[in-house]
């Protein structure tokens, strides 16, 4: 995903909107997704806009990823789409350890790094089906959702 912003840099446009759809990369995912349980199950979306604010550039994008994952509590497959917000302020120069900033050489952002990033940072370490999920017995391994076992469960927990 590069996206060439000399229109805004050239001051062309003060506003230049784009819109990426990519399939996600196996390299990409392997590095970023790791220890994760995100399976992708469509492309990466990446839309948004980059804008002349006087004096800098900045970047205002939303990222969508469908995917699939199992609930950390009852291992029931769950399927949806993860969106998350970006902005960044575009930059020259490298500056490193500074998150507020991406990035641009030879007049062209390369988004996939930060994009996957932003993503795996995101994305839940424990995802639940519900928030109140009740999970598993323990003991019987009984869907506490689908209803109670013979097993005493603290529903507090
Ligand atoms: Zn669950
Ligand atoms: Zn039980």
């Amino acid at each position: 995903m590069k996206l060439d912003i000399s229109a805004v840099l050239n001051g062309e446009v003060k506003e230049l909107p784009f819109n990426f759809t990519e399939n996600v990369s196996a390299e990409m995912a392997d590095i970023y997704f790791k220890g994760l349980d995100l399976e992708a199950s469509g492309d990466i979306e990446v839309s948004g806009k980059v804008s002349d604010l006087s004096g800098y550039y900045g970047l205002d994008c939303k990222i969508s990823l469908p995917y699939t994952t199992h609930c950390s509590r009852c291992g029931k497959q769950i399927k949806s789409c993860f969106e998350l917000d970006m902005k960044r302020i575009a930059s020259a120069e490298e500056r490193d350890g500074d998150e507020g900033y991406i990035v641009y050489s030879d007049r062209k952002i390369e988004l996939d790094g930060p994009v996957y990033e932003e993503l795996s940072i995101g994305f839940p370490s424990k995802p639940l089906c519900k928030t109140d999920c009740r999970g598993l017995c323990p003991v019987c391994g009984q869907d506490l959702n689908e209803g109670d076992c013979e097993h005493s469960h603290n529903n507090n927990e």
